[in-house]
């Protein structure tokens, strides 16, 4: 089946190398939040025959991507951009549909953080400083060596539910992918299908614009366990970027080691994002650290992955800076969460948490109405049931924190048995300084972001990010999936010993034609260089 659709047009189908394919007689729906009506249409979910074909498409586009020089693949993903700008007000309201997080400002603000996501790709590939190109000119016995990176090949990628847009079939890790000249085979989430095919057609039609092989970019729909794991285990799928739960990056990263030729699984999973108040400043701002802590935590019903799970507070302070917090939280009901099972799962971990012995409820907020309206909690601890109780150390998805009260001469040792997070935030005073810097050393092996006076939600999309950090909130803590070194994850080096000038890459070739720079011999220039005599 082969007929074309308009850009926004759902048709529930599957999208392979720009034919719609749906041979499965399985469906999904997507579903509204906040009625739990079932959406239309339905959509059929990928057969292992068309995961099967999206990637042997992906390997065909590969080899062509791999001639079209930095110019042409930063021209394509500023057509993607622009398509998707223009299927703006379809995209954010089938995405408000699927999802009720609101369509303003939260997901045309996730729209536009996408669409810039794609264009600063573009400059960066522009830019040429992501090759890394190096270059060794050798002479007294020693070869001339010049190394640079190119693309892995076809890239699978699996948005999350939280983020439809930003993290979805057109977020940071296709944009990351793209740019590195990588073909994407996308795994729609089930939460939001609708969303996927229209983004995925914005996506289609630019490529065909500007002449992108039609196996470039295929989106995949499934709801059940086997089309993802048949995407992971496509012969010609390279790397996997992946944003989701613990259980899923987990289940997919050890699928990918069991292929013949095993692959990569960058899975950016969920986080508890300790928060620390040090004393000067739980003495100076209580009320307001309070205020933006509520307001973290509850953003998007507390479905972020950085949402602040923890928060350590001096002892003496704890009461205080508690009462604060449910002040602040005074009026917020919360909202509806992202689907059934993700309402389901954390009604039965707030159970959980507040029967744990050392544990006491401090807030159980009430919902609207609603089949899955959630209002936030706060629970609270003291140190030592923290570091006894081994469920605090997980994420609990969506809107509850715990705040423990710590001895502050105890904060680094509460800071030590904090497990991998993507990030951890310090609340200090000049007075603290002494104390945060200790605490920095300790939670500089914990987290990939550490932030100063503020909250963790929200991450700028910018060069210098890392959103990523060590086990169990990634599977990869020497990359990140937000920001422009994220494209290093679809990237391999490979260097050429002694090759004729005419036969390299032109990132090394000697008059340097892309202008980019170099590290050559040990010192970073953009000049054309000649070899030595
Ligand atoms: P999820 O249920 O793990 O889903 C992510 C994707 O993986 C879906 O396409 C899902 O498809 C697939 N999947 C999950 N388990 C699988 C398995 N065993 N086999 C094959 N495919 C599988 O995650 P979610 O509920 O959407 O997202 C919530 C979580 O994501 C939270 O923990 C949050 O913290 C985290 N998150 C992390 C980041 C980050 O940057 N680190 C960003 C946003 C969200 P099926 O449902 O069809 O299986």
């Amino acid at each position: 089946m082969t007929s074309r659709a308009t850009i926004d047009t759902i048709t529930g189908t599957n999208l392979v190398a720009r034919e719609e394919r749906h041979n499965g007689t399985a469906e999904l729906r997507g579903t509204d939040p906040r009625t739990g009506t079932e959406l239309d249409p339905a959509f059929h979910e990928a057969t292992t025959d068309e995961v099967a074909g999206a990637a042997a498409a992906a390997e065909d586009a590969f080899r062509v991507l791999r001639t079209w020089d930095d110019a042409r693949r930063a021209a394509m993903l500023r057509t993607i951009a622009d398509r998707l700008d223009g299927a703006g007000e379809a995209l954010v309201e089938r995405a408000d549909r699927e999802t009720a997080l609101g369509s303003s400002p939260r997901l045309t603000g996730e729209l536009a953080r996408t669409t810039n996501q794609l264009r600063a790709f573009a400059r960066l590939v522009d830019d040429g400083w992501y090759a890394e190109a190096i270059i060794d000119r050798g002479g007294d016995g020693s070869p001339d060596v010049r190394r640079q990176l190119v693309g892995l090949g076809p890239v699978a990628v699996f948005g999350a539910s939280n983020f439809p847009l930003a993290f979805g079939v057109a977020g940071g890790d296709t944009a990351a992918a793209l740019a590195a000249g990588c073909p994407v085979v996308a795994k729609g989430h089930p939460s939001h299908p609708g969303t996927s095919e229209l983004v995925a057609r914005a996506i289609l039609a630019a490529l065909e614009e500007v002449g992108a092989p039609a196996g470039t970019f295929s989106l995949i729909q499934g709801a059940s366990p086997e089309v993802g794991r048949a995407v992971v285990l496509a012969p010609e799928i390279r790397a996997v970027g992946f944003t989701g739960s613990h259980a899923g990056g987990r289940a997919l990263a050890d699928l990918a080691q069991t292929r013949p030729e095993p692959i990569p699984v960058y899975a950016e999973m969920g986080s508890v994002n300790p928060l620390f108040v040090l004393p000067a400043a739980a003495a100076a701002r209580a009320g307001e650290i309070a205020e933006g802590f509520a307001g973290s935590m509850t953003l998007g019903v507390g479905q972020f992955c950085t949402k602040p799970g923890l928060a350590f507070v001096p002892e003496g302070e704890a009461e205080a800076l508690r009462q604060a917090v449910v002040s602040a939280l005074e009026g917020n009901s919360g909202g509806p969460m992202l689907n059934a099972r993700v309402r389901g799962a954390f009604a039965e971990e707030l159970e959980r948490l507040a029967a744990l012995p050392g544990v006491e409820p401090v807030l159980s907020g009430t919902p609207d109405d609603g089949p899955l309206a959630c209002a936030p909690s706060l629970l609270a601890a003291d140190l030592d049931t923290f570091l006894r109780t081994e469920e605090l150390r997980d994420e609990h998805f969506g809107p509850v924190s715990v705040v423990v009260s710590c001895p502050h001469e105890r904060l680094t040792e509460a800071a030590s048995a904090v497990p991998g997070s993507l990030t951890a935030t310090i609340h200090a005073d000049d007075e603290d300084a002494d104390l945060a810097g200790t605490l920095q050393e300790v939670l500089t092996d914990r987290a990939g972001r550490i932030v100063y006076n503020g909250f963790p939600t929200g991450v700028a999309v910018v060069p210098a990010m890392q959103h990523g950090g060590p086990y169990p909130a990634t599977t990869s803590p020497g990359h990140t999936s937000v920001g422009m070194t994220s494209i290093r994850r679809f990237l391999r080096p490979v260097a050429f010993q002694d090759a004729p000038d005419e036969l390299l890459p032109p990132a090394l070739r000697d008059a340097n034609p892309l202008g980019i720079p170099r590290l050559v011999d040990w010192e970073w220039t953009r000049e054309a260089i000649a070899r030595p005599g």
